[in-house]
């Protein structure tokens, strides 16, 4: 059975081995990040609906989990914001009825919290990890670039009010773009939030991979030590480096492989990569990634964006 809802399991940064749901088609979301890896949203929506069948993603589940297989966590991810499925909370009390010692995790924007009928479905989750990179308006929209009917006072009093109520964990993304979210000013109203917000642990991410845009660069260790020393609310972590491919059970040494001679033939973007293997991108990003901190790779932009190619020795 081909699966078209699941993906991976990938090797996650912050999960161990995260066997992915893709909810939504590519590019579905209530926000257009400017460091997205999944590219530009191409449907900016804030409508919540079954975007794929929610029979069908639970037929696929059934499926894949009967063996047993060793995954770290199931996580709602993928193409797109997961929670405007309207059917994720069925999804997940599926798996916490059918398959109940796997752990669940969502990762979300938070913009759809501020929905009671959201933060319901999810209350089932062993973890959600939201996203919140700034308070003030202008930042807010300059990052996350969200549909017009979204404040960041409502995405914040919605978090907020989840986090009060769910019996699970929730960890903080902030995610850092240099030049409109690092100053002193900002990080001292999103320490303020936080402190409201109360999330078990707080993520300091920057950009690793080529966003939707070419402008936005990564934050220097030197700023995210400086920020993560700022935030009181809550334990910071600035997210680490990939898991090693002898830790990750889910690290196909013959796609890298496949990948590393394709960009030996001619250059490639992910996109071009994902044609190629019929993977999820989110899964070609990770082996990306693997590749450009194992130095096998380099990247150039392009007209078409990012490019990856043999790194020279
Ligand atoms: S919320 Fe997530 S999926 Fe949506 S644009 Fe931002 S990074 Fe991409």
């Amino acid at each position: 059975m081909a699966y078209h809802h699941l993906f991976g399991p990938v090797p996650s940064r912050r999960l161990g081995i995260s066997l992915g749901i893709d909810l939504v088609p590519l590019k579905t979301c209530s926000y257009n990040c400017v460091y997205c890896e999944c590219g530009t949203t191409t449907h900016l929506t804030t409508e919540r609906r079954d975007y794929v069948g929610t029979g069908d993603v639970i037929e696929e589940l059934r499926k894949y989990l009967r063996p047993s297989p060793h995954l770290d966590y199931i996580t709602f991810a993928g193409s797109g914001e997961p929670t405007l499925h309207a059917g994720i909370g069925e999804i997940i009390r599926f798996l916490k009825t059918e398959f109940p010692a796997y752990r669940i995790a969502v990762l979300t924007n938070g913009s759809t919290l501020s929905d009671p009928s959201v933060r319901g479905n999810l209350m089932g989750a062993d973890l959600v990890i939201p996203t919140l990179n700034a308070v003030s308006e202008p930042a807010f929209r300059k990052i996350n670039r969200p549909h017009r009917d979204i404040t960041q006072k409502a995405v914040i009093d919605g978090i907020t009010a989840f986090a009060r109520d769910f019996p699970g964990a929730v960890w903080l993304e902030v995610f850092i773009v240099p030049g409109i979210n690092d100053d002193d000013g900002e990080i001292g109203l999103i320490d303020a939030a936080i402190t409201a917000i109360k999330p078990d642990k707080v993520q300091l991410n920057t950009l690793d991979r080529p966003g939707a845009v070419a402008w936005v660069e990564p934050a220097d260790d030197r700023t995210l030590g400086r920020i993560a020393a700022m935030i009181t609310g809550a334990p910071v972590e600035i997210v680490g480096a990939l898991p090693s491919r002898d830790t990750v059970a889910s690290f196909h040494e013959e796609v890298a492989d496949f990948i590393l001679t394709m960009v030996r033939r001619r250059p490639a973007t992910a996109d071009d990569i994902v044609r190629a293997t019929g993977l999820h991108k989110n899964e070609v990003n990770k082996y990306i990634q693997f590749l450009l901190e194992s130095k096998q790779i380099t990247e150039k932009r392009g007209e078409r964006g990012a490019f990856f190619l043999p790194r020279e020795r």
